[in-house]
C-alpha cells in the first residue's frame, strides 16, 4: 500500500478510537490537545491527497457542508409515537390489555429512559452511516445526514458483527451542560438565551452550515433497530448489540417482570434523573420479546407494545414576594421574580426569569401570588402561571418599569424587539461596569489579577469610566483601595500590561458591540484585518461577510458611528493594545483577491469548503453566502444547487472551478 495511504488509514482508525472512547464511552484516553493534533495532522494530509477521500474520515465531523434544502425522505418503517400513562393504574391496565391478546404466555419488560430530544433514524449499509432523517410526521422526515455526522457520538463506521443494512431509532439531545454554555455565550454576545435543550437539539439538526452544526455539543442516544433478518430475539438484546456495534446506548435499561418491578423502576429516576447529564421526561416501558411485539402490533399512531410513563413535570407552588429589573451590559432590562426559597429538583429556588413585559402580561403575575414554578432545560426556572384561587382581590396588575432601577433614563423599547432597553449607555452605572467586567473576561482581553467587583470598586472611586482608563491606572492609586496590598496592586497592573499581546480578534470581542460574540468578531477581524477598514464599513458590506446578518451588521456600523466609542478605540490603540491582524499572522496572505466577493456552492475535489474558503479570504478576497449583483465569481463544485446556478447566469456572473480559482491565487 502507498505509505501515505497507510498513514492516512491509521490516523483515522485511531481517532476513530478515540473518538468513540470519548463520546460513546465518556472514557478518553489521550489529552484533547493530542487529538487536535493528529485531526489537524489528517486533514492535511486528507487536503493534500483526495484520491483517499473517504465519506467516513473522522475530518468530516468538523463539517463544512451546506444544505439549502433539506430533502423529504419516506420512512421504510414508520416511526410511531407513544402512549402516554401518568400513573400505577394506567400502566397495569395496560399490562392487563396485553395479557388479553397474548394469553397465558409470560411477558417481560424492558425499561428505558424516554430522552427528552429529537428523534432521530439512522440508516446503515455495510457498516457506513448513509442517511439521518427527521422523524417528521412519523411517514416521512427530513433528509439531515451532513449534519448528523458531525455529531461525535454518532458511529460513521460501525464495529463489530452487524447487519448488512438497518435502521436504527435514537434521540438527539443536547446536555445540560453543553446547553447551559451555549447560554452563557449568547447571553455574553447580547443575544436572548435559547428555551431548553429539545427545542435548540432539533433546531440545531435544521441548520444549513454544518459546521455550526459541528460546534454544539450534540449527543445521540440509540434505542431500537428495525430492519428484515435481525438476529436477536429481544428488545434487552437489541439494546446490547447496538452497543456492540459502537452505538451510544444508555445502560440503565432495565429488565423487568411485572408491574411492580417498573414502578420501582420509575420511582427511582423520577428522583435520580436530575444527576443524569441530559434531560428526561419518562420512562418507555417495552414488551421485550420481539416475536410478542409483533403480535400485539399497532394502533393508528402507536405501538402497544410499548408505554411511556411521564413523569410529573417539576413543578411547586411558591409565593412571589417582588419583581426586580436587572439592566445588563448592552442595558437590557431583564425582569427577576423574587420567591419564597422553596425546594424543586434537588435545588433551593429563590428568583426566577419573568424574561419581559409581555410575558408578565399574559401570565398576568403581580407581587403577592401564589405563583407555580416550573424547572425545565433554563439555566434559571421560570413561572409558568399564577394560582389564581390564592389573589389577594385587591391585587393591581403590574405596572412594568418605564425608568431605569439605576439611573433614572426613560426606557426604550425597540419595534419588534421583547426587551426594554436603558438608552443610557454612558451614564448608567451596571452598563457601564458590565461593559469593562466584559472587557476584563477570560475570553476577551483575559486580564489576570482583576476581576469583577474590584472593576465595581474602580468605578465607585472615580478611577476608571471606561475600558481606556484601565491602561492610565497607577499602582499608587489602587493600593490605598479596600482589600488591595502592594503584590495585589503590582499583580494587576502587571495584568493589564499584559492584555495588549492580546491578538485584534479577542479585542474586537472585548469591545463589547452588541451581537458581536466570539466567533462573529473572529470573522469580522479576518474579514477586515484592521479595525481602520472594520470603522469604515457600511452595513451593506459588512453582510457581504459570511454569516453576518443584518441584525449584527448595523449594530457594528452603530458602534463605530459613535463619536465616543471611537475615541476609546484610538485611546486603546494609543497605549498599546492591538487594533489589526499581527504581522506574523498575515504571513501567507495577498491582496490579490481584493475587491472581489466569491459564493462558494457545491462538492469540490482537492479542497474542503473550508479551505476555499480561507485561500479566498487570505487572499483578500470576501466570501458571501447567497449570490447577489455584487458577486464577483461564483466557485462551483459538484451538486451545486440548480437555482443557485440558474441566479449566477441570470445575473451573468461566471461560474468557475476550483482549479480555474487556484490559477487565480499566487
Ligand atoms: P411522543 O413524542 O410523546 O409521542 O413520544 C415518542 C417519542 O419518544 C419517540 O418518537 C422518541 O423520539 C422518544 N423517545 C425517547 N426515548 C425513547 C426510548 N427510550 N424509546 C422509545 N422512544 C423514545
Ligand atoms: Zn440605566
Amino acid at each position: 500500500m502507498d505509505p501515505v495511504q497507510k498513514k492516512i488509514e491509521d490516523l483515522r482508525e485511531e481517532l476513530t478510537k478515540h473518538n468513540y472512547n470519548y463520546y460513546v464511552l465518556d472514557n478518553p484516553v489521550i489529552p484533547d490537545y493530542e487529538f487536535d493534533m493528529k485531526l489537524k495532522e489528517l486533514q492535511e494530509l486528507e487536503a493534500r491527497h483526495p484520491e483517499f477521500y473517504d465519506v467516513t474520515s473522522p475530518t468530516v465531523r468538523v463539517g463544512g457542508m451546506i444544505t439549502k434544502n433539506f430533502e423529504t425522505v419516506v420512512h421504510e418503517y414508520r416511526m410511531y409515537s407513544l402512549d402516554n400513562s401518568y400513573s400505577k393504574e394506567e400502566l397495569e391496565d395496560w399490562e392487563k390489555r396485553i395479557q388479553r391478546i397474548l394469553g397465558d404466555a409470560s411477558v417481560e419488560f424492558v425499561c428505558e429512559l424516554k430522552y427528552d430530544g429529537a428523534s432521530i433514524s439512522l440508516f446503515y449499509e455495510e457498516g457506513e452511516l448513509v442517511r439521518g432523517v427527521t422523524r417528521g410526521d412519523g411517514f416521512q422526515g427530513d433528509d439531515v445526514t451532513n449534519n448528523v455526522k458531525t455529531i461525535r457520538s454518532v458511529p460513521l463506521r460501525l464495529q463489530g458483527d452487524y447487519p448488512e443494512k438497518f435502521h436504527i431509532r435514537g434521540e438527539i439531545i443536547l446536555p445540560r451542560e453543553g446547553f447551559a454554555k451555549m447560554n452563557r455565550e449568547r447571553v455574553e454576545a447580547g443575544e436572548d438565551p435559547y428555551m431548553n435543550p429539545r427545542n435548540t437539539a432539533s433546531g440545531s439538526l435544521k441548520l444549513q452550515d454544518n459546521s455550526e452544526v459541528a460546534k454544539r455539543p450534540l449527543d445521540c442516544l440509540l434505542y431500537s433497530i428495525a430492519g428484515e433478518n435481525l438476529d436477536f430475539r429481544t428488545q434487552f438484546e437489541g439494546l446490547e448489540k447496538a452497543r456492540s456495534w459502537g452505538f451510544k446506548v444508555p445502560t440503565v435499561a432495565k429488565l423487568c417482570h411485572s408491574t411492580g418491578e417498573v414502578m420501582d423502576f420509575v420511582n427511582y429516576w423520577d428522583v435520580h434523573r436530575h444527576e443524569l447529564p441530559y434531560e428526561t421526561d419518562g420512562v418507555v416501558i417495552k414488551v421485550n420479546n420481539i416475536a410478542q411485539q409483533e403480535e400485539l402490533g399497532y394502533t393508528a399512531k402507536a405501538p402497544r407494545w410499548a408505554m411511556a410513563y411521564k413523569f410529573k413535570a417539576e413543578q411547586v407552588s411558591t409565593v412571589l414576594n417582588s419583581i426586580s429589573y436587572q439592566v445588563g451590559r448592552t442595558g437590557a432590562i431583564t425582569p427577576v421574580a423574587n420567591l419564597e426559597p422553596v425546594l424543586l429538583a434537588g435545588t433551593t429556588v429563590k428568583r426566577a426569569s419573568l424574561h419581559n413585559a409581555d410575558q408578565i402580561e399574559k401570565l398576568d403575575v403581580r407581587e403577592g401570588d401564589t405563583v407555580f414554578v416550573e424547572k425545565g432545560g433554563e439555566i434559571i426556572p421560570k413561572i409558568i402561571r399564577v394560582d389564581f384561587t390564592r389573589r389577594d382581590p385587591d391585587s393591581v396588575p403590574t405596572a412594568y418599569i418605564t425608568h431605569c432601577p439605576e439611573c433614572g433614563t426613560e426606557l426604550i423599547r425597540k419595534e419588534g424587539e421583547a426587551q426594554h432597553y436603558c438608552p443610557n449607555y454612558y451614564g448608567c452605572p451596571p452598563q457601564i461596569t458590565g461593559r469593562i467586567q466584559h472587557f476584563i473576561s477570560r475570553k476577551a482581553m483575559d486580564i489576570e489579577g482583576l476581576g469583577s467587583e474590584t472593576v465595581e470598586l474602580l468605578y465607585k472611586e472615580g478611577l476608571i469610566e471606561n475600558y481606556a482608563d484601565l491602561y492610565l491606572l497607577k499602582k499608587e492609586q489602587i493600593v490605598p483601595l479596600e482589600r488591595m496590598a502592594d503584590k495585589s496592586a503590582e499583580n494587576l497592573i502587571a495584568g493589564i500590561e499584559k492584555s495588549k499581546e492580546i491578538p485584534f480578534e479577542r479585542v474586537l470581542y472585548a469591545l463589547g458591540i452588541r451581537f458581536v460574540g466570539e466567533t462573529v468578531a473572529k470573522k469580522l477581524a479576518k474579514a477586515y484585518i484592521s479595525v481602520d477598514a472594520l470603522k469604515e464599513a457600511t452595513p451593506e458590506d459588512l453582510v457581504s461577510v459570511d454569516e453576518i446578518g443584518i441584525k449584527i451588521a448595523e449594530s457594528v456600523a452603530e458602534f463605530f458611528r459613535n463619536e465616543n466609542n471611537l475615541e476609546i478605540v484610538e485611546r486603546l490603540r494609543s497605549y498599546g493594545v492591538q487594533m489589526e491582524i499581527s504581522p506574523e499572522k498575515l504571513q501567507g496572505r495577498t491582496d490579490t483577491l481584493k475587491g472581489l466577493t466569491f459564493v462558494v456552492s457545491g462538492v469540490f475535489e482537492i479542497l474542503s469548503r473550508n479551505d476555499l474558503k480561507k485561500h479566498i479570504e487570505d487572499n483578500g478576497g470576501k466570501v458571501a453566502s447567497s449570490i447577489s449583483s455584487k458577486t464577483s465569481y461564483v466557485v462551483a463544485g459538484d451538486n451545486m444547487g440548480p437555482s443557485k446556478r440558474e441566479k449566477a447566469e441570470k445575473l451573468g456572473i461566471p461560474i468557475i472551478s476550483e482549479h480555474d480559482f487556484l490559477e487565480m491565487i499566487p
